[in-house]
């Protein structure tokens, strides 16, 4: 099939039926899921306690308990026509990895029967040398293993059980996103109990809670086929503006497709039943581009949750003749897509952390948790960067949409106000909900709709919006808990370095609420006017300012990379015990491998098509056209009437030759950086590569402009970007 005969095709598409569930979602929703209330009906008592104890108190599960948790899953997986069982983890790829094992084993009667037990349910020993590991495993020691991580239910995907798990090397260090997040949390919640304390000594344990927010795009699949650039690279490599894409804001919020419709609806049905609680869908600001959030959930937890609804997005698109693109920027000139992490922190009494309280008492705890995640992201502003950076979030960040390339916090009126008075009144002042106390002179006040009337502000990286911070640097196929690895454990240093600070002001017989608001002080005049920042982000005159602040502005990825090894960070994950130097050092390796790979990926791409794709439609008409001037000198004996045909010719000519200079100067680059010895010093090199693609796309797609629309061989932005 030809192009047109493919862009007929998808325009004349039928949305296929979403599928019916039986009953309502709050009949069907976690019915793949291990949970609760599964436990309950499938384990014995003693396994129920023993695994709600490891759940809850993360108590270690011995052999026997691990046997009898097995036992009752392997009923309920049964039942539910499960064959295999996996170890469902998350290597230092894009996406999560599994193996899957059929349940059978030889009965020693001749023939078969289902095994299931705790030793399959605890810990795997995939082949851990085919995954990055930054050279911590050398290959000839290929161990590595998978651990069930408890907190995470186990879940069905069609007949497979599948287990989240850790993987970790043989020698205990982290393979994986999980292992690392896991001790970010706990280190948050080992610095944030102390500290709860002080307003309620019944607190044991806090909470970080993360709400995603995913962006994408689909494509049809026919259309999606002809790219080889999409198909490959996960983005288009070039393409011509389409002359209307997203300049009328007619696509934000507006109307959804039905075939759009009835792919989010299988999606959502999927994704109830596996227990995700997914709860709003959009049209985004792009063409063809859309939005899903669930409600907020634990970090780990959710994190899994994301993990898990990317790849039910994948198939489930193929079912409904799309394929979705997670990559953060497939198309030049409209809006890349990203992935708001929502965060906060919450308290096992059920306060949150981020939100304002009921009365002076609980605004003070607020404060004091708003204030310190400041003081965080401040110090360590440049390694949260770093920790959302990558090859494909490269092409978004520092671009005129979210994210600029510098973290900064954005706050809003109310909270820059309080904050400012703060600093003015004695420290034992009451934060008071405004009209509480009636004529407010003098008085630190909040008003009492709060949550609902922050303003906002859409070029922050780091926004405050009520109750908790939206983080919107994260890139839309990245795995959250990157980023929330670092927030998390940055925070942790925070908080242990602020409890020191109030046990001191304490011991000079000070009360502990003025205690807290003396340790307060001078964090709050050290962030505001530096990491504060409530302005446009995307002006260049923020730029400037910010380098006067001292903040990091740098947009060079493998560069940013070096913040995971600088002593401020090191210090950081050591002390909170998420990363050992070895690991930070290792991870480094995988990210400049990594960065390299998916440059000279693209690079190859775009020369082979320049070379096998572009050149040859450029040259049939050039030829069609010489035909033409041939044919008219024989016919006039001059080419008067032919000025328009050879001023494409010209056009033609130089754009050919450019395009056939830059791709051999591309090959000669990649030559030369494939010769570099270090993998630091070679990201470097391939980030010069990474630029200069923009350069061998502009004759590109101004050859699109130029050459006959029947010739050109790849679907176009405008036959790619509306979906009807
Ligand atoms: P918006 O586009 O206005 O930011 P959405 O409704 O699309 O809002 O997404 C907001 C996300 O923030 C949801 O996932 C929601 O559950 C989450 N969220 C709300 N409150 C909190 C909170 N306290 N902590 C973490 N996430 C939260
Ligand atoms: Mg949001």
């Amino acid at each position: 099939m030809d192009r047109s005969d493919l862009v007929k095709e998808s325009f004349v598409k039928k949305e296929v039926p979403a599928s019916i569930p039986a009953g309502k979602t709050s009949d069907y929703f976690g019915e793949l899921v291990f949970d609760r209330k599964k436990m309950c009906k499938y384990l014995d008592v003693e396994s129920l306690h023993a695994l709600l104890d490891c759940i809850e108190g993360g108590k270690p599960l011995d052999r026997k308990t691990a046997d009898g948790v097995a036992r009752g899953m392997k009923e309920w997986a049964i039942e539910h026509g499960v064959t295999h069982v996996t170890h469902w983890f998350q290597p230092l790829t894009d996406g999560t990895a599994e193996k899957h094992d059929s349940l059978i084993d030889y009965d020693g009667k001749g023939g078969v029967i289902e095994t299931f037990d705790g030793k399959m349910l605890a810990q795997q020993e995939p082949d851990a040398s085919s995954f990055p590991s930054g050279g911590i495993r050398a290959t000839f020691e290929a161990r590595g293993y998978t651990a069930w991580d408890p907190t995470s239910p186990v879940f069905i995907l069609d007949d497979t059980l599948c287990i989240p798990t850790v993987f970790i090397s043989y020698t205990g260090e982290a393979l994986d996103y999980k292992t690392p997040l896991k001790k970010a949390l706990k280190a948050v919640s080992d610095a944030a109990v102390p500290i709860c304390q002080y307003f309620d000594p019944g607190v044991t344990k806090v909470y970080s809670y993360l709400g995603w927010e995913q962006e994408y795009f689909l494509v049809d699949e026919g259309l999606y086929s002809a790219r080889t650039d999409l198909m490959i690279t996960g983005r288009t490599l070039f393409g011509h503006n389409s002359s209307k894409n997203q300049q009328l804001d007619d696509h934000y919020f507006a109307a959804i497709p039905p075939r759009v419709a009835a792919f989010m609806r299988d999606l959502e049905i999927t994704g109830h039943r596996l227990g995700i609680p997914i709860k709003t869908r959009h049209n985004e600001v792009a063409p063809n581009q859309f939005e899903l959030a669930p409600i907020y959930g634990e970090t780990n937890l959710a994190n899994d949750q994301n993990q898990l609804v990317m790849n039910l997005m994948n198939r489930i698109a193929r079912q409904h003749g799309f394929v979705v693109l997670l990559h953060e920027k497939p198309f030049a000139g409209v809006n890349g897509s990203g992935k708001h992490n929502n965060w906060s922190l919450g308290t096992d009494t059920g306060t949150q952390l981020l939100a304002p309280g009921k009365d002076a008492k609980g605004n003070l705890q607020f404060v004091t948790f708003f204030v310190n995640v400041l003081a965080a992201v401040q110090k360590h502003n440049g390694l949260l960067k770093a920790s959302i950076a990558s090859a494909t979030n490269a092409h978004r960040l520092g671009a005129n949409e979210a994210p600029p390339a510098i973290v900064s916090a954005f706050l809003g009126r109310t909270m820059t106000d309080v904050l400012h008075k703060l600093l003015e009144v004695p420290s034992d002042t009451p934060i008071e909900i405004a009209g509480k106390k009636g004529k407010s002179v003098g008085l630190v006040e909040i008003p009492e709709i709060f949550v609902d009337n922050t303003d906002r502000n859409r070029t922050s990286p780091f926004a405050f919006t009520g109750n908790r911070f939206e983080f919107r640097a994260v890139g839309s196929c990245a795995n959250c808990a990157g980023a929330m690895t670092t927030l998390n454990a940055a925070v942790a240093e925070q908080l242990i370095a602020f409890k020191a600070a109030v046990d001191a002001e304490i011991d000079k017989g000070k009360k502990t609420n003025v205690a807290i608001m003396d340790a307060l002080k001078p964090i709050i005049k050290s962030i505001i006017g530096v990491v504060c920042f409530d302005g446009n982000g995307y002006t260049e005159e923020w730029k400037q300012e910010a380098i006067r602040r001292g903040l990091d502005v740098e947009t060079n990825v493998p560069k940013m990379f070096c913040e995971f090894t600088k002593p401020a960070a090191v210090e950081m994950f050591t002390k909170t015990g998420v990363y050992t130097e070895k690991e930070l050092l290792a991870r480094n390796e995988v990210k400049w491998e990594t960065y390299v790979k998916k440059v000279q990926i693209e690079s190859r791409v775009m020369v082979r098509m320049a070379i096998n794709h572009i050149i040859p439609a450029a040259i049939a008409y050039k030829t069609a056209l010489m035909k033409e001037l041939t044919l008219a000198k024989e016919l006039f004996g001059n080419l008067d009437r032919c000025g328009t045909e050879v001023r494409i010719l010209d056009r033609i000519d130089r754009y050919v030759e450019e395009v056939g200079v830059k791709a051999e100067a591309m090959k000669e680059a990649r030559k030369a950086a494939n010769a570099i010895e270090g993998e630091y010093e070679r990201a470097l090199a391939y980030h010069e590569i990474a630029e200069s693609l923009y350069d061998l796309r502009r004759p590109i797609d101004k050859l699109e402009e130029v050459v006959d629309n029947k010739l050109w061989p790849l679907p176009k932005y405008r036959e790619l970007l509306f979906i009807s």
